[in-house]
């Protein structure tokens, strides 16, 4: 197929599309452009493709979900091609790979690298976005599309005397691109989320002392990595039609995966431990799969929560050390599962040494130490595992303003609100990818991109058919798709937790369930109903008749 590209953009060029962002999201969403013919431009603030795997390079850094399933589906050729070397792919092997699609697809022609966007602002006359940049150029762009990802704005905590701090400071979302030895060093390691059980075991095999600083004891299922022999690998690649067709049609979660058909009570005793046993020895995120209502029940959530705790209380050898580890606050599931390799192990080395900052907080950091509950721990080096302003915080970054000079961050200042987590009302022809109000972290992140992509994709393809020039979601469809996320996130035990899906990881964020709760299969068949019926609950516009969309809102 021809591909056609967009003139080499500088100052004052115009596009029919401008996507913000070139991780997963935004490569395939240009190649999906140049398939109907638009010019576009991506802007990238980092220097590579990537995305969230090209600023993620703490050490033991890997995905979550296995290899085979997270990668693109959109090319059988690229699928059947490409081989992963490991069950859960290390993060540079991901990169790797990201790097392999920009070139396999040509891609980096119409990529613009170390270029924020700072400002978007839609005009009603023209109906067009004009866009400023890092690096202060303006462009227009008839539509803009943010790939900026759910988890990219890495977030530096509040801690009195970080600044004093004289050794260095390393965050795992924003890591260096030289590699760090710890060789010989004291570490500190802040925070026990997905990157900071990921990265200490690895750590604790360099650093002379590991000391790691946990507010939260966290849920972790063992990720059971291992080498994928061909054998496997071409098992995979022989069923690739269905696994894909079940992850995105069926599934819940854009995995494949055996769908529970019982509740963990239904269950005696044995049985339920031997199949947390089974899925305990296969690991990884599956665990949470064994029944269909772990989710749903707080007595059922026990049974899995208690079983969790019982298996680390079996790895930590020091009792008081394990105690707590085991994760007490929260239902499980309910603030993301962790998937490790030796993480509770690692607490049996001499040289790591867990200090409970729940009970006894951080009072400062100073220039060698920090210090909580009265003590001084001496460090050479700070990792900070604090996570990020999730789903919103990249997209807040950017000054975007829509009618009437409103900006999305005056509009979501109590919470995100969007129509499908694609639109928001207000905001004509911006498009956002897994953004809040869609299951986007609650998924494999690429089969939601991807459909997300191909519904961008072919509702332009639409839109220019029809003549149309603007699309906006309307307020009341927006109002509904709100109030139906928000319904449906509690009923379950989610809220439960003082998680990032909720904001509660940042100081003075507001508290809403953010991503769609409802499963990645019924979404994708909403969003297609949705198109089916032209589109409803979104106003189009065509040329000739500009007050209709202002009049739907
Ligand atoms: P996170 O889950 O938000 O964990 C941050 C940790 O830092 C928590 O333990 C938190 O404690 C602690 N923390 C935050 N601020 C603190 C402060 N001021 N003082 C002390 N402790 C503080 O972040 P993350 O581990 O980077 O993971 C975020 C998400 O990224 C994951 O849930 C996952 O979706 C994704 N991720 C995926 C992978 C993978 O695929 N393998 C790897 C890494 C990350 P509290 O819990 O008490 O707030």
């Amino acid at each position: 197929m021809p591909v056609p590209q967009s003139a080499p953009g500088k100052a004052s060029a115009s596009y029919d599309v401008v996507v913000v962002g070139a991780g997963f999201a935004g490569m395939y969403m240009l190649h999906r452009l140049r398939g109907l013919g638009m010019t576009a431009r991506v802007y990238e603030q980092g220097s590579g493709v990537g995305g969230t795997w090209y600023w993620n390079r703490y050490p033991g850094a890997r995905c979550d979900i296995e290899s085979m399933q997270y990668s693109y589906s959109f090319s059988d050729e690229l699928q059947q091609e490409w081989d992963w070397s490991e069950r859960y792919a290390p993060q540079p092997e991901i990169l790797k790979y990201a790097n392999h699609v920009a070139d396999r697809f040509n891609l980096r022609s119409d990529i613009q690298f170390d270029t924020r966007v700072e400002r978007a602002q839609f005009d009603e006359e023209s109906h067009r976005w004009k866009i400023v940049t890092s690096d202060g150029d303006t462009v227009t762009a008839q539509y803009v599309v943010l790939a900026t990802g759910c988890l990219s704005n890495a977030r530096m905590p509040e801690i009195k005397g970080l600044d004093r701090f004289k050794g260095k400071v390393y965050h795992t979302g924003h890591w260096p691109h030289e590699a760090v030895d710890f060789t010989g060093q004291r570490v500190a390691v802040i925070g026990t989320g997905s990157s900071g059980i990921q990265s200490v075991p690895v750590i604790a095999e360099q650093a002379s002392h590991l000391t790691v600083f946990q507010r939260t004891a966290n849920f972790s299922i063992p990720a059971r990595n291992a080498a994928l022999s061909e054998e496997e690998r071409q098992w995979f690649r022989a069923k690739y039609a269905d696994i894909r067709y079940f992850a995105r049609e069926v599934s819940r979660n854009g995995i494949y995966t055996e769908i529970p058909d019982r509740g963990a009570l239904d269950d005696r005793d044995n049985e339920r431990r031997a199949r947390y046993e089974a899925r305990w020895s296969s690991g990884g995120l599956t665990f949470m799969s064994v029944y269909n209502d772990l989710a749903l029940d707080k007595a059922a959530n026990d049974t899995a929560a208690t079983f969790v705790r019982e298996k680390i209380a079996e790895i930590v050898k020091d009792p008081a050390t394990a105690k707590l580890l085991q994760p007490n606050s929260h239902p499980i599931g309910t603030k993301r599962i962790c998937v490790d390799t030796d993480y509770f192990a690692a607490f049996n080395r001499p040289n790591v040494t867990l200090v409970d900052i729940k009970s006894n907080p951080i009072e400062e950091i100073t220039a060698q130490a920090v210090r909580a509950g009265g003590k001084d721990y001496e460090v050479d080096a700070l990792v900070l595992a604090t996570g990020f302003d999730a789903m919103t915080g990249s997209v807040a970054k950017i000054d975007i303003s829509g009618r009437d000079g409103l900006t999305l961050n005056q509009k979501w200042a109590e919470g995100p609100k969007t129509y499908l987590g694609l639109m928001s009302a207000g905001f004509p022809n911006l498009f956002i990818v897994t953004g809040p109000g869609s299951p986007s972290v609650l998924s494999n992140v690429i089969v939601s991109i991807e459909q997300h992509v191909d519904w961008i994709a072919d509702c332009l393809s639409h839109m220019r058919a029809q003549g149309c020039e603007a699309m906006e979601a309307s307020k009341d469809a927006e109002d509904k798709w709100v109030a139906h996320v928000n319904e449906l996130a509690y009923a379950t035990l989610y809220p439960q937790a003082n998680s990032w899906y909720m904001g509660a990881n940042v100081p003075g964020k507001p508290r809403i369930f953010m991503p769609y709760i409802g499963g990645v299969g019924p979404y994708r068949k909403i969003c297609d109903e949705v198109a089916a019926k032209g589109y409803e609950g979104f106003a189009m516009t065509g040329a000739e008749q500009p007050r209709k969309l202002a009049a739907s809102s």
